[in-house]
């Protein structure tokens, strides 16, 4: 059994160092009836306002109306807002990490990396507004050209979920932006304080260049209000990352209205480890894929899918490495696993436990809440490892929480099998020193998911590839080469300069 370390809240990230951080950004006062909370120790660290569906139409029709004139700024002109937002996160990317530390429970590290990954997205935004190409066709007819052009959508709704609380809105804001659209923006309950201030940001920038105002909008509404931006018909796309839970009631409602989705949902992946994998390595990509961010990302590993020769090793060492990780405030130094958002998470965790031991599992290392005394109205578990005869029952459903299933297999066929063998679709990995087995595993009949890395772990994507994945994960892509399309839509023109009007397919008339 493991014994893991535990540091008790004595947190950096504490309502007086939110405040300060906020100021920095340029947020003065905070007031009205939303209680934003800390899961580090539970106390409340703001109050902010929790917006109406009045609010949401007011905002939309400010977005509506801005993006008349945005939509015609040149885009290389537009790049130059997201640049300078994209210098504002580089000069504040500590004050915009702590209230992401402080509200999502994300360790320091991992805090700055997100913010890393807005700076990085403005990067690439900054270089796609020079590059909204369109294609140049062949025409069948003599004397006319065909071309393919890239519109302005119009109003972009992002909806985003609590564990990425700033990263998401910036990789849907940056391209739509350039792309010539506004945004309304419904973050997660959870971190209303974190999209604060990255909207202060915007602003800021906004201001900077000389941008119309009203692009970009926040709304702090809970999910029945978000609805509301769901079914509105301005929204040309909704952007919508979250639960499969969530994304089943929004798509069709938006699908109703002929909209258009992008769905980010939820992910159950899994790492393969053949007998030829190098153990050292596998190991770290494990831990931190498994364990990292107390299990709150999309693409948490979930499943590990081991030969049955390396199976009793491999576990036996994932339990002890766990044994090492240090539990508790993650504003602390050298702390690797924070907490879980809050009760009702805590409590998913429990019940995918306690069904695991019911339908066979064995728990090889953690589950167990810590540090309920210190911190009572926090939740703190330590990083599981269970052992499963097989996955049907509760290993097919993604708990938002450190669960690593373990499942043994024989042959590579099979471990491909259990791979793809859940509803979710989002990321996975193969860990193996045989280049034969490495491409089987990307091939066409491999991995079914919109990641499948090889000697990594299925976590921590960078934003030069499309992020996204099949299935219930949604189908969505965002970031990468060619994620701005989803924000523009397309015309097909036809030139005629021949003075003739042959038409289409040799049809005669008239
Ligand atoms: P959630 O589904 O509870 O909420 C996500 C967002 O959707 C929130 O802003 C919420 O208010 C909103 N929402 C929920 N129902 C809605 C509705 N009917 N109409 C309008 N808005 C609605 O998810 P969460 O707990 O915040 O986040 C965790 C989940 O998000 C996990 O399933 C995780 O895998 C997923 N996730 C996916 C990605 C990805 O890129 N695939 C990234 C991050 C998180």
């Amino acid at each position: 059994m493991t014994n893991p370390t535990t540091a008790p809240p004595a947190p950096g990230a504490t309502a007086d160092a939110v405040r300060k951080a906020l100021t920095a950004l340029g947020v003065d006062v905070l007031d009205g009836p939303h209680e934003a909370r800390s899961p580090i120790t539970g106390e409340v660290l703001a109050r902010t306002a929790e917006h109406t569906e009045t609010d949401v139409d007011t905002a939309v029709a400010a977005a509506h109306e801005a993006f008349l004139t945005w939509r015609d700024v040149p885009a290389p002109v537009r790049g130059n807002l997201v640049k300078r937002w994209g210098q504002l996160f580089t000069e504040h990317k500590a004050e915009l990490a702590l209230l992401v530390t402080a509200e999502a429970g994300k360790i320091e590290s991992e805090a700055l990396g997100e913010v890393q990954e807005m700076i990085d997205i403005c990067d690439l935004a900054v270089g796609q507004s020079r590059q909204l190409f369109g294609r140049t066709l062949p025409s069948e007819r003599p004397g006319h050209r065909l071309a393919e052009t890239w519109h302005p959508l119009g109003v972009v709704g992002v909806i985003s979920a609590f564990n990425f609380p700033v990263a998401v809105y910036a990789w849907n804001t940056a391209l739509a932006l350039v792309c010539g659209d506004a945004v309304v923006w419904k973050p997660a309950e959870a971190t209303y304080l974190s999209a604060i201030g990255a909207n202060a940001l915007l602003a800021q920038a906004v201001r900077d260049v000389g941008a119309p105002e009203g692009i970009h909008q926040l709304v702090l509404a809970d999910r029945a209000v978000g609805e509301a931006l769901v079914d509105d018909p301005r929204v040309a796309l909704v952007s919508a990352t979250g639960s499969v839970r969530m994304g089943r009631e929004v798509a069709p409602r938006v699908a109703a209205r002929f909209g258009r989705v992008l769905l980010e949902l939820g992910g159950n992946n899994a790492a393969i480890v053949a007998p030829s994998a190098d153990l050292d390595l596998a190991l770290r990509g494990i831990v931190f894929s498994a364990a990292g961010t107390a299990g709150q990302r999309c693409t948490t590993l979930r499943r590990l899918i081991v030969h049955t020769s390396v199976a009793d090793e491999l576990t036996g060492r994932i339990a002890a490495a766990y044994g090492t990780l240090t539990i508790g405030d993650p504003s602390a130094e050298g702390t690797l696993v924070g907490p879980l958002i809050n009760r009702t998470s805590f409590e998913a965790q429990q019940r995918a436990l306690t069904r695991a031991a019911a339908e066979g599992g064995e728990v090889v290392a953690g589950g167990a809440r810590v540090l309920a005394d210190e911190a009572p109205d926090a939740f703190y578990v330590q990083p599981a490892v269970v052992r499963m005869p097989d996955q049907s029952g509760v290993v097919q459903e993604e708990t938002f929480a450190p669960i690593l299933y373990v499942l043994a297999y024989d042959d590579l066929d099979e471990a491909i099998a259990l791979q793809n063998g859940v509803p979710q679709g989002l990321s996975s990995s193969i860990f193996t020193q045989d280049q034969a087995e490495a491409e089987r595993f990307l091939s066409a009949s491999g991995s079914d998911c919109g990641i499948a890395n090889v000697n990594i772990g299925t976590s921590g994507a960078e934003i030069g590839g499309a992020f996204g994945g099949e299935k219930e994960t949604g189908g969505g892509r965002e970031s990468g080469t060619d994620a701005w399309q989803a924000y523009m839509r397309r015309a097909t023109n036809t030139v005629n300069y021949s003075g003739q009007l042959p038409l289409a397919q040799g049809v005669k008339f008239l």
